[in-house]
Protein backbone atom coordinates (compact mmCIF):
# COMPACT_ATOMS: atom_id res chain seq x y z
CA UNK A 1 0.00 0.00 0.00
CA UNK A 2 2.45 2.46 0.63
CA UNK A 3 4.67 1.74 -2.03
CA UNK A 4 1.53 2.15 -4.30
CA UNK A 5 1.39 5.75 -2.75
CA UNK A 6 4.89 7.09 -3.27
CA UNK A 7 4.39 5.26 -7.08
CA UNK A 8 1.73 7.89 -6.88
CA UNK A 9 3.05 10.91 -5.24
CA UNK A 10 6.36 10.07 -7.86
CA UNK A 11 3.84 9.79 -10.86
CA UNK A 12 2.00 13.06 -9.87
CA UNK A 13 5.32 15.09 -9.21
CA UNK A 14 6.38 13.86 -12.64
CA UNK A 15 2.77 15.00 -14.37
CA UNK A 16 3.16 18.28 -12.31
CA UNK A 17 6.62 19.00 -14.04
CA UNK A 18 5.56 17.93 -17.67
CA UNK A 19 2.71 20.26 -17.52
CA UNK A 20 3.38 22.53 -14.87
CA UNK A 21 0.92 23.72 -12.19
CA UNK A 22 -0.46 26.30 -14.35
CA UNK A 23 -1.89 24.03 -17.16
CA UNK A 24 -3.21 21.77 -13.97
CA UNK A 25 -5.28 24.14 -12.72
CA UNK A 26 -6.42 25.48 -16.37
CA UNK A 27 -7.73 22.78 -17.50
CA UNK A 28 -10.30 22.25 -14.18
CA UNK A 29 -11.75 26.09 -15.31
CA UNK A 30 -14.81 25.61 -18.20
CA UNK A 31 -13.95 25.89 -21.40
CA UNK A 32 -16.63 26.68 -24.03
CA UNK A 33 -17.47 24.17 -26.44
CA UNK A 34 -18.19 24.89 -30.28
CA UNK A 35 -19.25 22.38 -32.03
CA UNK A 36 -17.91 23.02 -36.04
CA UNK A 37 -19.37 20.89 -38.73
CA UNK A 38 -17.82 20.69 -41.99
CA UNK A 39 -20.74 20.76 -44.75
CA UNK A 40 -21.49 17.57 -46.95
CA UNK A 41 -19.38 14.45 -47.18
CA UNK A 42 -19.46 10.57 -48.30
CA UNK A 43 -21.89 10.56 -51.16
CA UNK A 44 -22.62 14.28 -50.87
CA UNK A 45 -19.44 15.88 -52.76
CA UNK A 46 -20.89 19.98 -52.19
CA UNK A 47 -20.43 22.29 -54.84
CA UNK A 48 -17.54 21.04 -57.28
CA UNK A 49 -14.66 23.73 -58.73
CA UNK A 50 -14.32 24.66 -62.09
CA UNK A 51 -10.79 22.57 -61.86
CA UNK A 52 -13.05 20.09 -59.91
CA UNK A 53 -12.51 20.59 -56.14
CA UNK A 54 -14.93 19.26 -53.81
CA UNK A 55 -16.68 21.57 -51.19
CA UNK A 56 -16.46 18.75 -48.57
CA UNK A 57 -12.79 18.18 -48.90
CA UNK A 58 -12.39 22.03 -48.31
CA UNK A 59 -14.84 22.08 -45.41
CA UNK A 60 -13.43 19.18 -43.75
CA UNK A 61 -9.70 20.35 -44.05
CA UNK A 62 -10.71 23.82 -42.67
CA UNK A 63 -12.73 22.40 -39.66
CA UNK A 64 -9.60 20.21 -38.85
CA UNK A 65 -7.54 23.06 -38.00
CA UNK A 66 -9.96 24.48 -36.61
CA UNK A 67 -9.64 21.49 -33.82
CA UNK A 68 -6.17 21.97 -33.96
CA UNK A 69 -6.45 25.66 -32.42
CA UNK A 70 -9.06 24.41 -30.05
CA UNK A 71 -6.55 21.55 -28.75
CA UNK A 72 -3.99 23.59 -26.56
CA UNK A 73 -6.27 26.64 -26.07
CA UNK A 74 -7.60 28.03 -22.91
CA UNK A 75 -10.42 28.98 -23.24
CA UNK A 76 -12.37 26.90 -26.31
CA UNK A 77 -12.61 23.51 -27.14
CA UNK A 78 -13.83 22.14 -30.31
CA UNK A 79 -15.97 19.04 -31.49
CA UNK A 80 -16.05 18.06 -34.69
CA UNK A 81 -19.81 16.55 -36.58
CA UNK A 82 -17.44 14.21 -38.92
CA UNK A 83 -13.94 13.92 -38.86
CA UNK A 84 -13.84 11.67 -42.03
CA UNK A 85 -15.31 11.84 -45.39
CA UNK A 86 -18.46 10.28 -44.40
CA UNK A 87 -21.89 11.85 -44.74
CA UNK A 88 -23.85 12.70 -41.51
CA UNK A 89 -27.80 13.66 -41.72
CA UNK A 90 -28.79 17.21 -40.73
CA UNK A 91 -30.56 16.19 -37.55
CA UNK A 92 -27.46 14.61 -36.35
CA UNK A 93 -24.84 17.31 -36.66
CA UNK A 94 -27.43 19.57 -34.59
CA UNK A 95 -27.85 16.71 -32.42
CA UNK A 96 -24.60 15.96 -31.60
CA UNK A 97 -24.38 19.89 -30.42
CA UNK A 98 -27.64 19.99 -28.32
CA UNK A 99 -26.75 16.84 -26.28
CA UNK A 100 -23.42 18.14 -26.06
CA UNK A 101 -24.81 21.67 -25.03
CA UNK A 102 -22.62 23.23 -27.24
CA UNK A 103 -22.06 27.15 -26.51
CA UNK A 104 -22.08 27.57 -30.82
CA UNK A 105 -22.85 25.62 -33.96
CA UNK A 106 -20.61 26.86 -36.80
CA UNK A 107 -21.32 25.04 -40.33
CA UNK A 108 -18.18 25.45 -42.74
CA UNK A 109 -19.59 25.57 -46.00
CA UNK A 110 -18.18 26.99 -49.94
CA UNK A 111 -20.48 28.38 -52.41
CA UNK A 112 -20.92 28.01 -56.01
CA UNK A 113 -22.56 29.85 -58.51
CA UNK A 114 -23.66 27.88 -61.50
CA UNK A 115 -24.70 30.72 -63.49
CA UNK A 116 -21.98 33.23 -62.36
CA UNK A 117 -18.23 32.59 -62.36
CA UNK A 118 -17.33 36.34 -61.14
CA UNK A 119 -19.30 35.68 -58.07
CA UNK A 120 -17.07 35.78 -55.32
CA UNK A 121 -16.24 36.52 -51.79
CA UNK A 122 -17.61 35.20 -48.17
CA UNK A 123 -20.92 35.24 -46.42
CA UNK A 124 -21.97 34.23 -43.44
CA UNK A 125 -25.63 32.67 -43.35
CA UNK A 126 -28.28 32.90 -39.97
CA UNK A 127 -31.80 31.02 -40.23
CA UNK A 128 -34.38 33.06 -41.93
CA UNK A 129 -37.16 33.35 -38.73
CA UNK A 130 -36.57 36.26 -36.78
CA UNK A 131 -38.67 34.80 -34.03
CA UNK A 132 -36.24 31.71 -32.84
CA UNK A 133 -34.74 32.21 -29.61
CA UNK A 134 -31.48 32.26 -30.52
CA UNK A 135 -31.49 34.61 -33.48
CA UNK A 136 -30.03 37.41 -31.73
CA UNK A 137 -27.16 36.00 -30.57
CA UNK A 138 -26.89 34.20 -34.01
CA UNK A 139 -27.04 37.64 -36.08
CA UNK A 140 -24.41 39.36 -33.56
CA UNK A 141 -21.78 36.44 -34.27
CA UNK A 142 -22.48 36.62 -38.16
CA UNK A 143 -22.10 39.74 -38.45
CA UNK A 144 -18.74 39.90 -36.71
CA UNK A 145 -17.33 36.62 -39.03
CA UNK A 146 -18.37 38.68 -41.89
CA UNK A 147 -16.94 41.61 -40.86
CA UNK A 148 -13.31 39.88 -39.85
CA UNK A 149 -13.38 37.43 -42.55
CA UNK A 150 -13.76 39.99 -45.16
CA UNK A 151 -11.44 42.47 -43.85
CA UNK A 152 -8.53 40.16 -42.83
CA UNK A 153 -8.54 38.23 -45.84
CA UNK A 154 -9.19 40.98 -48.36
CA UNK A 155 -12.45 39.44 -50.36
CA UNK A 156 -15.80 40.99 -51.47
CA UNK A 157 -17.55 41.26 -48.49
CA UNK A 158 -21.71 39.87 -49.60
CA UNK A 159 -23.28 40.45 -46.23
CA UNK A 160 -24.93 38.44 -44.33
CA UNK A 161 -28.23 36.06 -45.75
CA UNK A 162 -30.97 34.88 -44.29
CA UNK A 163 -32.09 31.29 -45.22
CA UNK A 164 -34.13 28.42 -44.35
CA UNK A 165 -31.30 26.52 -42.91
CA UNK A 166 -30.83 23.05 -40.89
CA UNK A 167 -29.28 25.32 -38.14
CA UNK A 168 -32.55 26.11 -36.86
CA UNK A 169 -32.57 22.77 -35.04
CA UNK A 170 -29.54 24.06 -33.15
CA UNK A 171 -30.38 25.21 -29.03
CA UNK A 172 -27.85 27.37 -29.32
CA UNK A 173 -27.04 30.47 -31.67
CA UNK A 174 -25.69 29.16 -35.21
CA UNK A 175 -24.72 30.42 -37.93
CA UNK A 176 -23.28 29.15 -41.74
CA UNK A 177 -19.95 30.23 -43.15
CA UNK A 178 -19.55 30.03 -46.62
CA UNK A 179 -15.95 30.07 -47.30
CA UNK A 180 -15.35 31.46 -50.79
CA UNK A 181 -16.81 30.67 -54.36
CA UNK A 182 -15.80 27.38 -56.16
CA UNK A 183 -17.32 28.10 -59.16
CA UNK A 184 -14.61 31.10 -59.52
CA UNK A 185 -11.43 29.73 -60.80
CA UNK A 186 -9.46 31.98 -59.11
CA UNK A 187 -11.24 31.86 -55.82
CA UNK A 188 -11.11 27.99 -56.03
CA UNK A 189 -7.39 28.21 -56.45
CA UNK A 190 -7.19 30.15 -53.19
CA UNK A 191 -9.60 27.83 -50.96
CA UNK A 192 -7.71 24.40 -52.52
CA UNK A 193 -4.39 25.88 -50.86
CA UNK A 194 -3.50 24.67 -47.07
CA UNK A 195 -2.79 28.41 -45.75
CA UNK A 196 -5.77 29.47 -47.46
CA UNK A 197 -7.27 26.88 -45.14
CA UNK A 198 -5.56 27.45 -42.06
CA UNK A 199 -5.72 31.02 -42.13
CA UNK A 200 -9.30 31.44 -42.09
CA UNK A 201 -9.70 28.83 -39.58
CA UNK A 202 -7.69 31.35 -37.38
CA UNK A 203 -9.70 33.95 -37.88
CA UNK A 204 -12.81 31.84 -37.59
CA UNK A 205 -11.28 30.78 -34.42
CA UNK A 206 -10.09 33.92 -33.11
CA UNK A 207 -13.53 35.83 -34.05
CA UNK A 208 -15.48 32.94 -32.29
CA UNK A 209 -13.10 33.57 -29.37
CA UNK A 210 -14.00 37.10 -29.36
CA UNK A 211 -17.95 36.78 -29.55
CA UNK A 212 -17.95 34.25 -26.70
CA UNK A 213 -16.21 36.37 -24.45
CA UNK A 214 -17.91 39.46 -24.90
CA UNK A 215 -20.78 37.29 -24.64
CA UNK A 216 -19.71 35.89 -21.49
CA UNK A 217 -19.07 39.45 -20.23
CA UNK A 218 -22.73 40.61 -20.85
ZN1 LIG B 1 -22.23 23.48 -48.88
Amino acid sequence: MKVLTARAVVFLLVLVCICGWGQLGQSQAKRFLVVIDPGHGGWDPGAIGYYGTQEKDINLNIARFLRLLGLYDEEISIVLTRSEDVYVPHRERTGLANRLKADLFVSIHANAHPKSPAANGIEVLVHEDTDLPTYPQSRALALLLQKRLTRALGVTDRGIKHQRLFIRWAQMPAVLVETGFLTNPAEELKLRSFLYQWTVAQILFDTIKEYLRHAKAR
